[in-house]
């Protein structure tokens, strides 16, 4: 990490959401020879550059123009045990974890390995330009003290929990309900809110936790104030019957987490493909977000998330890149795929790339409670943001020569920008990442 100077104004073209566009046909905001006024980690203004230089005339300005500035994109769901299973396609859910995820799970009790996979893993997200992170540590403490370390070494801002299991996975991966709620005190006594981090209470999913690990769930939820809880929720149809089948007293699989008061703000609920309509009317009204990972909905043939239905019900949605079940650590290429979705789905929307944006920054802060720390470039936020130039030779470079209209531009990005073309990331000012024409420094 490299400290940011006092005050800088930085000068490209910028977009971000500083409110929702799905309410708001005006959210999107984009200016095509901005300024960003960054002061002691802060945004201090966003707008033109030349009404921002007029009005600050002792500020360094930085010429980044041949690139845009996005505010740091924010992944609300993905798995770091899983970093090196992406790819494994050909598998439905069950199956996958089964013969692909959880074997490679079960290494993360190897701790050297777990704190090599640690870096790589926090790397990855910054050098795809994610500045905040909702996370599944490992089954193990080390290891996951091991990600929140990394984490805090680099910046990041980031919230992660162990994930506590104790049925229907490997043996090697269960904790008894005592264990699982001493080593989770311990690690939120020594992560939670240190600089960056938050805590999240992580019950893998319904399928491999008893009445008594959701009960330790709750208890540390009402013991520490602030932590996150995140899971899985309706994700593929043999997973909801197999949790219909396990707790035969609950009305649907919500209402499962819901008698342990696990359905509340601060809930980060992944995929939730097939849920019904008074799930959705419960979710919204309890203030738990949804997490729509829509690469690893195809990838593992999940299925079509009804984004309308979650929408019109009032139920928050986010974007996660699900590492591994899903196609990498790209929020561009993730929200790209949420287009692409809902294009083909049954009664799909038509997202425009403001919908992408909001959904790849904002929406996430909002999901992990950090809607007045990050997520847009309103003045008195962390400056947390991205800096994307594509490569001189790349079709994106070709596709921005031609086109003049922002929205245009930004469809263009989300199209066409890969990890190549993230060249700086910040949050609150610092560099957590740099790259030039494909190295790091
Ligand atoms: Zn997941």
């Amino acid at each position: 990490m490299i400290a940011a100077p006092p005050g800088e104004l930085l000068r490209a073209p910028l977009f971000h959401t500083p409110r929702n566009p799905f309410q708001d046909s005006s959210a999107l905001e984009s200016f095509s020879d901005g300024g960003l006024l960054i002061r002691d980690g802060r945004v201090a203004g966003c707008g033109d550059y030349a009404a921002l230089r007029a009005a600050n005339p002792g500020v360094a300005t930085v010429d980044l123009r041949g690139g845009f500035l996005l505010p740091g994109f924010i992944d609300t769901h993905t798995h770091f045990p899983q970093l090196r299973v992406l790819g494994g396609l050909g598998r439905s859910l069950l199956d996958w974890l089964e013969h692909r995820a959880l074997p490679e799970e079960a290494l993360m009790a190897d701790h050297s390995h777990a704190c090599c996979v640690a870096k790589r893993f926090v790397h990855s997200l910054v050098s795809h330009g994610t500045t905040a992170a909702l996370v599944f540590g490992a089954h193990f403490a080390p290891a996951t003290a091991a990600l929140l370390e990394a984490a805090d070494a680099a910046g990041v801002r980031m919230a992660a929990g162990q994930v506590l299991s104790d049925r229907n996975l490997r043996p090697e991966l269960h904790q008894a309900p005592e264990r699982a709620y001493r080593e989770s005190s311990l690690l939120i006594e020594r992560f939670h809110r240190r600089r960056r981090l938050i805590y999240a209470v992580t019950p893998r999913f319904a399928l491999s936790a008893s009445e008594a690990i959701l009960e330790v769930c709750q208890t540390l939820l009402r013991e520490h104030e602030g932590l996150l809880f995140q899971t899985h929720l309706n994700e593929n149809v043999r997973e909801i019957a197999e949790v219909a089948r396990l707790f035969p007293w609950a009305s649907d699989y919500l209402a499962v987490y819901e008698r342990f008061g696990l359905g509340r703000t601060g809930a980060v609920m992944a995929h939730n493909i097939h849920p019904t309509a008074f799930e959705l009317e419960r979710l919204a009204s309890s203030g738990a977000a949804v997490a729509h990972c829509p690469c690893s909905n195809a990838a593992l043939g999940s299925g079509l998330f009804p984004l309308r239905h979650h929408l019109n019900a009032g139920v928050r949605c986010a974007l996660g890149t699900d590492v591994g079940g899903g196609t990498g650590f790209g929020m561009l290429k993730e929200a790209l795929q949420a287009y692409l979705l809902q294009r083909i789905a049954p009664d799909g929307m038509l997202l425009h790339a403001g919908h992408l944006l909001y959904l790849a920054t904002l929406a996430g802060a909002e999901a992990m409670g950090l809607r007045d720390e990050t997520g847009d470039f309103r003045p008195g936020k962390s400056a947390d943001f991205v800096y994307i130039r594509p490569p001189a030779e790349s079709p994106l470079a070709a596709v921005l020569e031609r086109e003049q209209n922002p929205v245009g531009t930004l469809a263009a990005i989300f199209t066409l920008a890969g990890s190549e073309s993230i060249r700086e990331v910040r949050i609150e000012g610092s560099v957590v990442y740099r790259s030039d024409e494909g190295g790091t420094r």
